[in-house]
């Protein structure tokens, strides 16, 4: 090589000229390839593009057979080239020919090569290519050429990746980059959202590659470096629970990256071979993801990614760039593709731009999935490799019917969609014109069928719905999204609010349930917990923290005043709870009375059934209150002994089983005995299914998403509610059948023509 140290920034001074300058892409190819073996002294230089039916296809050629370009054709793994591909890493041989995988290909005589230099071209860790240096002296290339050529194919993923190279594709054939892919999971919300990928934390596409002053650039990497390690620092020095336990864990690992001097190193490397400090950030990154991608070690991919985290940390401060301005250019029909999400960052973006929202993790209960229901757009989960797969701005359809995402779909696919959203709009019509109509079995028993809600964008789903009222106010909501606690009187203008939108229908305020998977950042008493679930939160914290109660009691009085208050309690475990509540209420209400406030004109106290012990104290726990409501997501996590937001044991055992029936069937017995009204507020409410099986073993009131209520009374309106009570009759408490429930339910109602 001639000139070492400015070989690599002539060439890309020479390939930024060549990039600018407007030809056909395949002359540009072609001068490429012919300026990369003039300035690195070889007497070849091939480019070989991935295509998506995993053939590497030659593209240019300095020194091959020319004729050869687009018709020599290896496989992924096949060859040297495609062990490159396979490998995502480079390969440096002085004699080619006696590598194992070398593949001689007769149409470019190539046989007259000894040594051979090949790097993956590589975007975001994906390899789209690989670029080859050859020459006929054995030779071993230095370290110093690898990182040229490997730079030099920065430049060319780039270009595969902008589209240039489209236009030399031969129709039929396409480019991985761009390839169609299909991913299936978990169905966590209905609907179908045709929109464009917004990745959630999004890759920072770098576009500028080229410096003009390496000194200046190192000095603007340095600068970014500092402060990102004051930042770091910063974050580590406070005390605050969003810092603490899993969270401190990522900190402290990035803190160590920060400062990792080999990653310095490369970076200022690549920047002195010519790159601006953003583009080396990308290339020393994408190289690392490409050799990691091959790992297997959880914990080391876990790394990995916050590794990436950091990057993109890195390359905002380098550019300068705020969340803020994602959510302004965020697209009018956005799909937000991200690898888990808590329930506040979902509510961060415009809910008028969403179209669909797909999870990496997740599961069908977890908080961020139960926003989305509110916010009425169809959700899909388990879903990986997603983000890695999608770009921002790549057309996605989401079907949350299936639990399906179509990533670049083809034409044909997107015509059947749009075909399929029609037809999901005639049968909201359907639902609309059922919404006046009573809400009751085909035999003439009525279910109230109630909503759930929790911000003030639910509220117009109550009259759209035609529900009965609000079975469960999560009040938590305006906790979570908020960045303090709100103030008494932003949580009384919300209650006044929500009272006024029901228009007189019954409206039911669960007291704040936090702790568990709902984490307030700002709330400095919670502590890291072993078993969060079964930890301090819901009842258990507020009645260690009554002034949280009490603020929030004297705001929901005063809130319904010279109306009805129903109130009920989250997570009980003992009697004795409820009756300390009612202390703390009373004596709310006595104050009030002493100021002359306008109160409701009654008030009614419930208890959620969440937890297993209420199970065998029913007549007690239906005497102490005036209403109970089943909370399904709790109560299945607790006597199944399955985490609610485990992704791998999401879809292990049924909720319509006959243990967890029988065990619903005993609250709804005993309410009855009791006279104490019942209703169940979990997720089973909302699928037609499991909402038939609650109308089967006597619920009458059931309280679900907004979106669910058309489906559900359909079903409803359909079913000859006699004959299921008999089914049940023969079938719950007989001794197990091969036969799952659920299939048994499937087939009643197939039979019948119920839709569930
Ligand atoms: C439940 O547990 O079923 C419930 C309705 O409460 P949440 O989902 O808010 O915990
Ligand atoms: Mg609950």
């Amino acid at each position: 090589m001639r000139d070492t140290a400015s070989g690599p920034r002539v060439l890309l001074r020479r390939l930024r000229e060549l990039m600018q300058e407007p030809m056909e892409p395949q002359d540009r190819l072609d001068r490429i390839v012919h300026d990369i073996a003039a300035n690195m002294v070889a007497e070849v230089c091939s480019l070989y593009v991935l295509r998506s039916d995993s053939v590497l296809e030659l593209y240019a050629t300095e020194g091959l057979n020319k004729n050869a370009v687009h018709l020599a054709q290896l496989r992924l793994g096949q060859g040297l080239v495609g062990t490159i591909a396979a490998s995502a890493r480079p390969l440096n041989l002085s004699n080619a020919q006696e590598h194992p995988a070398f593949a001689y290909l007769p149409e470019t005589g190539e046989e007259i090569y000894h040594s051979f230099l090949g790097v993956p071209v590589l975007r975001a860790g994906r390899t789209l290519g690989v670029l080859v240096v050859q020459n006929k002296t054995m030779r071993n290339y230095r370290e110093d050429e690898v990182e040229a050529l490997e730079t030099t194919a920065m430049v060319i993923a780039e270009m595969i990746a902008t589209g240039d190279l489209s236009r030399l594709n031969r129709t039929g054939v396409e480019l991985d980059l761009r390839r169609p892919v299909s991913f299936t999971g978990s169905a966590f919300n209905d609907g179908i959202g045709l929109g464009h990928v917004v990745l959630h934390e999004p890759r920072i596409v770098v576009t500028n590659l080229f410096n003009e002053d390496s000194e200046e650039e190192v000095r603007r990497l340095e600068t970014s470096l500092n402060s990102l390690r004051l930042s770091i620092d910063d974050m580590l020095s406070r005390r605050d629970v969003a810092f603490e336990g899993e969270h401190r864990e990522v900190l402290e690992a990035y803190r160590m990256f920060a400062n990792d001097r080999g990653w310095v190193r490369r970076l200022e490397e690549a920047i002195r071979n010519g790159l601006t400090a953003e583009a080396a950030v990308e290339k020393v990154q994408s190289d690392m993801r490409a050799r990691m991608i091959h790992m297997t070690d959880p914990y080391l991919r876990e790394r990995m990614s916050d590794f990436d985290d950091l990057a993109n940390r890195l390359l905002r401060q380098l550019m300068g760039r705020g969340p803020e301005d994602i959510a302004q250019s965020l697209p009018k029909d956005a799909i937000i593709v991200a690898r888990s999400m808590g329930a506040a960052e979902l509510l961060d973006y415009p809910r008028e731009k969403l179209r669909g929202l797909v999870l990496e993790d997740g599961a069908a209960t977890s908080h961020v999935v139960i926003v989305a229901r509110a916010m009425g757009i169809p959700v899909v989960g388990q879903m990986k490799g997603a983000v890695s797969m999608a770009e921002n701005g790549d057309p996605v359809i989401v079907d949350g019917e299936e639990g399906a995402i179509h990533l670049r779909p083809q034409p044909d696919l997107e015509t059947a969609y749009a075909e399929k959203v029609r037809f999901r709009a005639r049968r909201q019509e359907l639902y609309r014109e059922l919404r006046d109509k009573p809400s009751e079995t085909r035999d003439g028993v009525g279910i109230d069928l109630l909503i759930n809600a929790g911000l003030s964008v639910d509220l117009p789903h109550l009259a759209d719905s035609g529900a009965a009222g609000i079975g469960l106010f999560r009040t938590e909501l305006q906790f979570m999204v908020a960045s303090a606690f709100p103030r008494a009187e932003a949580q009384e203008r919300l209650y006044r609010d929500v009272l006024e939108a029901a228009h007189g229908k019954p409206v039911t305020f669960r007291t704040i349930d936090i702790g568990g998977d709902k984490v307030l950042p700002y709330f400095k008493d919670a502590e890291q917990e072993e078993n969060p679930a079964l930890g301090w939160r819901a009842i258990r914290l507020t009645l260690d923290r009554p002034g949280l109660l009490k603020t929030q009691i004297r705001a929901l009085l005063k809130a319904a005043g010279g109306r009805e208050l129903k109130l009920m309690l989250p997570m009980v475990t003992e009697l004795s709870e409820i009756a300390q509540a009612r202390e703390i209420i009373d004596k709310e209400v006595r104050h009030l009375s002493r100021f002359a406030h306008h109160l409701p004109t009654s008030l009614k106290l419930g208890a959620m059934l969440e937890v297993p012990s209420l199970l065998f104290q029913l007549d007690e726990l239906m005497k102490a209150v005036d209403f109970v409501s089943v909370g399904s997501n709790d109560l299945f996590q607790f006597v199944m002994a399955v985490d609610r937001g485990n992704t791998r044991l999401a879809d292990r055992f049924d909720p319509l089983c006959a243990p967890f029936l029988r065990a619903l069937k005993t609250i709804a017995d005993a309410g009855r005995r009791n006279r104490t009204p019942v209703t169940l507020c979990g997720e089973l409410a909302g699928k037609p299914i499991s909402a038939m099986a609650l109308a089967g073993i006597g619920f009458r009131s059931i309280s679900m998403s907004p979106a669910s209520i058309g489906p559900v009374k359909a079903m409803l309106r359909e079913l000859p509610l006699k004959e299921l009570e008999a089914f049940f009759a023969d079938n719950l408490d007989a001794p197990a059948a091969k036969v799952p429930m659920r299939a048994l339910l499937q087939a009643f109602a197939d039979d019948r023509g119920i839709p569930v």
